[in-house]
């Protein structure tokens, strides 16, 4: 039973069927009715994107032995394996949560209020009116709290909006300041860092590392070191934690599911945990989480098959970086298959464009046959 049908409930039920077939049941259960690349976000609040045209709709799924639910999980119970819904309940010989991360506002008082934030589908959607609106002042990018999805993206999303005020003529009006709890852009990759940061000096962009936004009130917000900054428009990534159905069913440690990076097991017996939701040592980002995803169907596989046990998790992965002006760039992480944590840059370019492209066909094709 997979909860959370996202990169890593996708891939894992996809290598499941793909592997066996119907020689075992996948019962994945999502409340939604579609998936959406997180990237798909940016093309909501810069290009014009609608949620539904983003969206890739759970009903074409035709997998061998897979079945997905559309059901709200209200209760999880790790040890018996059982699992509640606003439809029933569920029983399961094993069980993967892949419910990804959810927001807490309460813990940036004022940032509902009258903050922006651009890290929901239904956030994006609501930030594009006023991200066309603004035409002068002060605009603020706002990461209110570290980990936080897909590194990379608040400083795409102040590239993006410097180059959309750039477009419409209004750029030297408007001011844009990037604040973030961590010291640089990308902190494992040093050159994807510098090079962000050349991106940002050419466009005038303000970089505030190592501190976060505390707390707003109408136009200013307050950083955690008792600066003041004032806004026109603030653009706030909020805090993450693992959804509060997970939090009550006893499973997490300091906001996220706990599990061994290498296994990706938690503490319960034939329980495991994948991407956003779990802590596995790696970045919060789509690919990690179906990472993560194939070395749980390859164990499963194996234990099926009487295989030896598959090779642990290795925590690579690359991600697409807007750098503005249509150009895309690339940094491959490394995170636990060596010593050190490592991400080598690959500057941007329009061919990588057609790279970060394939990227979404290849999954859209693999997972819904589209
Ligand atoms: C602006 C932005 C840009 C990004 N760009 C990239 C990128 O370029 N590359 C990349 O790899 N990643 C990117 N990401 C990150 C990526 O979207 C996430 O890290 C990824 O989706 C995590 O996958 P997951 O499977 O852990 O969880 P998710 O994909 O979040 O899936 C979790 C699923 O669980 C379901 N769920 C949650 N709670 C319940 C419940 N109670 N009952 C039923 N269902 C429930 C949800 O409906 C959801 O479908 C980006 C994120 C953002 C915000």
């Amino acid at each position: 039973m997979v909860l959370g049908a996202g990169f890593g409930g996708l891939e894992l039920s996809a290598m499941l069927a793909e592997e066996l077939g119907d020689r075992i049941e996948v019962t994945v259960i999502d409340r939604g009715d579609a998936f959406s690349f997180g990237y798909s976000k940016l093309d909501m609040m810069f290009r014009g994107a609608s949620l539904d045209s983003v969206g890739l709709p759970y009903a074409t799924i035709a997998k061998p032995g897979v079945t997905v639910l559309k059901e709200e999980i209200t209760a999880i119970d790790p040890e018996a394996r059982t699992v509640t819904t606003d439809r029933g309940s569920h029983q399961a010989d094993v069980l993967v949560i892949a419910l990804g991360a959810d927001f807490d506002f309460d813990a940036t008082p004022g940032l509902a209020e009258y903050g922006t934030e651009f890290y929901s589908f239904a956030g994006a959607a609501a930030a594009a009116g006023p991200i066309a609106d603004f035409n002068s002042g002060h605009a603020v990018i706002g990461v209110c709290g570290a980990p936080f999805k897909c590194p990379p993206a608040p400083s795409e999303c102040a590239l993006m909006l410097s180059d959309e005020l750039t477009r419409r003529g209004v750029r030297d009006r408007c001011e844009i300041t990037f604040v973030m709890p961590l010291g640089s852009p990308v902190p494992p990759s040093p050159e994807t860092s510098a090079a962000l940061m050349a991106e940002f000096d050419s466009r005038g962009i303000t970089f505030v590392g190592g501190k976060r936004p505390a707390r707003l009130e109408p136009g200013k917000v307050a950083l955690d070191d008792g600066t003041e900054l004032p806004f026109d428009l603030f653009l706030g990534v909020p805090k993450h934690r693992a959804p509060a159905v997970v939090i009550e069913s006893g499973m997490t440690e300091d906001g996220f599911v706990t599990v061994d990076s290498a296994t990706l097991k938690t503490k319960y017996e034939d329980v495991y945990a994948v991407g956003d939701v779990a802590t596995a040592g790696v970045p919060k980002a789509g690919v990690f989480a179906e990472g993560a995803a194939k070395v749980v169907a390859r164990e499963l596989i194996a234990e099926i098959r009487g295989e030896p046990v598959p090779e642990p998790y290795d925590g690579r992965g690359s991600c697409y970086i807007e750098f503005g002006e249509d150009r895309i760039a690339r940094v491959d992480i490394d995170f636990l298959s060596g010593p050190e944590k490592t991400g080598e840059f690959n500057p941007p370019s329009l061919a990588l464009r057609d790279e970060k492209d394939e990227f979404g066909a290849s999954r859209k094709a693999r997972w819904f046959g589209l």
